[in-house]
């Protein structure tokens, strides 16, 4: 016989809860960091930072390390400082001006800190892959009307293809517009669904890393679309075509609605 019974769930989700209370004892600890109403703007700062700073490090040793010419999806491309420093200025200015506001009035207005018990483990991962699933889906729609709507791509979304070779910097070289239309996504899911506010950071990290996967220009074995079955996730040799040839692959992550609408293009396998 398969299945659990209800008793062993309920031991289930128990157990999977006191696994993230630690955590989550952490972060609601009324001395951190995460109570400071600067924390989520310091928080997506540092986080976007600190997984870019492998590429740099990447781009910076490349011309010495051949080896490294094999998971270059542009091999003959190395971002330069004058490429770099700009993109970094412009994620700290926007980031200061304009992202620390909303953040201020979200830390304002959000009584959930005070939640004194963790999310359970499979409601937490249930969650995000639904966060993702929507962002992608919303991302998608912003997108396809930003590249057919000649002005709206002009005004708005032009600025993000300016690197037509991505490197994990480009990520968030965008206009205000792009990234309050992304953070709005970003948000709106967590609240339609009711997500714990651990279950909000974890999938704020993760929205991350695969943003500034998409746009590293590297394709290594461990890609997360090398990780996920069936081609259902395009990832960053997808996202490469996107900006290299602008008419397809407009879902920053997944595969299904490129190919349900027809706007789906395949890299040549590396
Ligand atoms: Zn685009
Ligand atoms: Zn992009």
């Amino acid at each position: 016989m398969s299945g659990w019974n209800s008793s062993e769930l309920q031991v289930f989700c128990n157990s999977s809860q006191r696994f993230l209370q630690p955590l989550w004892d952490c972060v609601r600890n009324p001395d951190a960091l995460t109570q400071s109403p600067f924390f989520l703007v310091i928080f997506g700062i540092t986080t976007y930072v600190v997984f870019c700073l492998p590429f740099v490090v990447l781009d910076v040793l490349y011309p010495w390390v051949p080896a490294l010419r094999r998971y270059k999806i542009h091999p003959n491309f190395s971002p330069t400082a004058r490429q770099l420093l700009p993109c970094l200025g412009q994620t700290l200015y926007q980031h200061v001006l304009f992202v620390f506001p909303v953040t201020l009035l979200h830390w304002a207005s959000s009584p959930d800190r005070l939640l004194t018990e963790a999310p359970e483990l499979l409601e937490l991962a249930c969650h995000v892959l639904v966060c993702l699933l929507l962002f992608d889906a919303e991302f998608f729609a912003w997108h396809v009307l930003h590249h057919k709507v000649p002005w709206l791509y002009r005004t708005f979304h032009k600025v993000h293809h300016q690197n037509s070779s991505s490197f994990a910097l480009a990520t968030q070289y965008m206009s205000v517009w792009e990234l309050f239309s992304l953070g709005f996504f970003d948000a709106v899911n967590v609240k339609l669904l009711g997500c714990h506010p651990l279950t909000v950071l974890v999938f704020h990290v993760i929205n991350i890393w695969l943003s500034v996967e998409d746009h590293s220009g590297y394709n290594f074995p461990w890609s997360t679309h090398r990780l996920v079955p069936f081609g259902w996730y395009g990832g960053v040799v997808h996202h490469d075509l996107h900006h290299t040839q602008f008419n397809c692959n407009f879902a920053p992550y997944f595969t299904h609605w490129d190919r349900l609408l027809g706007t789906l293009r395949l890299a040549h396998a590396k």
